[in-house]
């Protein structure tokens, strides 16, 4: 695609947390490293960067517009948004996959010491929004996987009908959640494989934006 004006990208990043009551909620470890990263990668590339970021501890990157969110049904609303107006979008948040189907509103007391919740879907965001796609957007989504990634990811980039996923192996000491290090496999609709060994997370943003940089080249014109 080639315009006058700035790419315009979406990034999200972190945790969603689904409340069972006001003081405990079902989430991950996820701290918005690679997310945050990738918003500033693409900042520096002079992309107009949205950010969309559950609960982290990290401070917001400058010249990025950062929109704070907590559960996974306000961060679909949220890209759901801003989904429309942007070039590139990458899901990057760890989105709760369930949610507790019943939420109290007051404190649950330790004498309900059986307690069983009960859990409920949340919304696919990315798929969602992927399937209202335009030709002149790329939607790439993440895997995180603690085996078979690249298996896994393929299989998800067809599910969810991706221009790209990018997948990491989470649960192995150094690199995945939380960490500041990664190693990814960036895996493209189109059949391209490009893998990016251990590095620093904000070394390895760079090269993905710098790649994903290439593909927009190819997108058709809005
Ligand atoms: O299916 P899985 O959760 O492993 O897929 C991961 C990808 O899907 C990530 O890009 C994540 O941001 C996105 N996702 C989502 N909504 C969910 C769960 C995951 O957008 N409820």
């Amino acid at each position: 695609m080639k315009t006058s004006r700035p790419i315009r990208c979406l990034v999200t990043a972190g945790p969603t947390r689904e409340h069972l009551d006001p003081v405990r909620f079902l989430s991950n470890p996820s701290s918005g490293k690679m997310g945050y990263a990738l918003a500033v990668a693409a900042k520096e590339a002079g992309w107009q960067v949205d950010l969309v970021s559950g609960p982290v501890a990290l401070p917001p990157p400058e010249g990025v517009k950062l929109t704070r969110v907590t559960t996974a049904a306000e961060m679909f609303r949220t890209v759901e948004k801003l989904f429309s107006k942007c070039d590139v979008l990458l899901m990057c948040a760890a989105v709760s996959d369930f949610r507790p189907k019943k939420a109290f509103k007051h404190k649950v007391k330790k004498g309900h010491a059986d307690l069983v919740v009960e859990f409920e879907p949340t919304v696919d965001i990315l798929k969602n929004v992927a399937a209202r796609k335009r030709p002149d957007q790329l939607v790439v989504g993440f895997a995180a996987e603690t085996q078979n990634i690249e298996a896994c990811a393929r299989k998800k980039l067809k599910e969810k009908d991706l221009d790209f996923i990018i997948a990491n192996q989470v649960g192995r000491a150094g690199t995945g959640f939380a960490a500041d290090q990664n190693a990814v496999i960036v895996l493209g609709r189109d059949g391209s494989r490009k893998k990016y060994g251990r590095a620093g997370k904000m070394k390895l943003a760079r090269e993905v934006i710098g790649s994903l940089q290439a593909a927009t080249t190819q997108l058709s014109p809005p």
